[in-house]
């Protein structure tokens, strides 16, 4: 694949990323899987310009499907790792940006801001989810980001079902 020079040194579970406006999708499911990605939200008006010093400055591997970034010095002189993400299903993309860097799959971050999740007892989050919930759960995580709350239910499973066909 074109435009990968530099980010073959960036490989592991150490890896941090910055998706372009275009890959916010992507973006969240890196998170799910537990990697820390910066995602320019779309409507957001940020540069290729800003956005790669970003990357340099915070070691981020920029993931975009616009080769637009490759005329950028920083990305050109293989400073800034950088992966050209085409236009893909999510699913086979995140299977090309995991094979790519040879991750593995870690403990999940917050898919809506990038937030580490902490594991906190029923008691605490009481009031913050449905009664029904505190009862059947023993576990819940709380975004250290945003405030979140999230258990393991239904919606917890299809994430966990598409990471385990990606990671196997
Ligand atoms: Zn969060």
């Amino acid at each position: 694949m074109a435009g990968e020079k530099g980010a073959s040194a960036l490989r592991g579970p150490s890896v941090r990323f910055l998706c372009d406006a275009m890959l916010g999708g992507l973006a969240k499911w890196l998170r799910a899987a537990g990697y820390d990605t910066y995602y320019a939200r779309q409507g957001t008006n940020v540069s290729d310009g800003s956005l790669t010093t970003k990357a340099l400055e915070e070691g981020r591997v920029l993931l975009t499907s616009d080769g637009g970034f490759l005329e950028r010095k920083p990305v050109r002189d293989g400073s800034v790792g950088f992966l050209r993400v085409p236009h893909l299903p999510l699913e086979e993309q995140l299977r090309l940006v995991v094979g790519h860097f040879a991750l593995t799959r870690r403990q999940s971050r917050c898919m809506e801001c990038n937030g580490e999740l902490g594991v906190v007892e029923p008691g605490m989050v009481a009031g913050r989810v449905p009664r029904g919930v505190i009862q059947d759960q023993r576990q819940f995580f709380l975004c250290e980001g945003c405030g979140r709350v999230f258990w393991h239910g239904s919606h917890w499973d299809r994430i966990t079902g598409r990471l385990e066909r990606v990671f196997g």
